[in-house]
């Protein structure tokens, strides 16, 4: 897809904010400091549209990022953060499902691991959640560059089974530092938003 505009409508902290215009989304989650932000600006041409995050866990906004004035990038808060209480935990729980619950326009939710580690059991309980609202067709393995290639289709086995993906589920791995990966993850997201 070729990118004419792309903003950031909304940091929406209830329903009440979300856009209303309807047009398709896909949204991103992951843990704190995965590598969401990075994937978001790379996947935009953009080097600071979403925030990297210099305190991890602290933005509990949902990020609506519009593009080419007919899709949107949705940026959900991050979770895994050591330093959060319960009642922070409970409250993002509820931000989430909130936004899982109510969004006839959402498309596809792609969950982002780190492709060096085991996914974690936050990231398990998320791929779960998600994949009940029929959601998780794709697992993003972010920060590729830092392993060798040799070991990749290891930690695609690692993380396909610790997640028990479906066969028809796949894993694409991107680098935002490398710039690798990102013409894969387009064209994905692209037949979700024309679907
Ligand atoms: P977020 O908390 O999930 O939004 O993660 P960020 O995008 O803020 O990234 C967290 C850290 O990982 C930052 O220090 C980034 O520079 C780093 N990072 C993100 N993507 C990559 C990548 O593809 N390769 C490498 N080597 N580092 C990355």
């Amino acid at each position: 897809m070729k990118i004419k505009t792309s903003e950031i409508v909304m940091s929406a902290v209830s329903p009440k904010q979300y856009p209303d215009d309807g047009f398709p989304e896909v949204a991103f989650v992951g843990r704190s400091n995965v590598g969401k932000s990075s994937t978001i600006n790379t996947l935009l041409g953009r080097k600071k549209l979403a925030r990297i995050s210099s305190s991890p866990g602290k933005t509990r906004t949902i990020n609506f990022y519009l593009i080419n004035q007919e899709y949107y990038m949705v940026d959900l808060p991050g979770y895994g953060y050591a330093k959060v209480s319960k009642d922070e935990r409970a409250s993002w729980g509820k931000i989430i499902e909130t936004y899982l619950s109510s969004r006839d326009n959402l498309y596809e939710v792609m969950l982002l691991v780190d492709i060096r580690h085991e996914p974690t059991k936050d990231d398990q309980l998320m791929y779960d959640w998600i994949k009940h609202y029929g959601f998780g067709k794709i697992v993003i393995a972010t920060k590729s560059d830092k392993i060798p290639r040799s070991q990749m289709q290891k930690q695609f086995k690692l993380i396909r089974e610790t997640l028990k993906m479906a066969p028809e589920d796949k894993i694409l791995p991107i680098s935002s530092l490398k710039k690798q990966g990102i013409d894969e993850l387009w064209k994905a997201l692209t037949d979700f938003f024309i679907e």
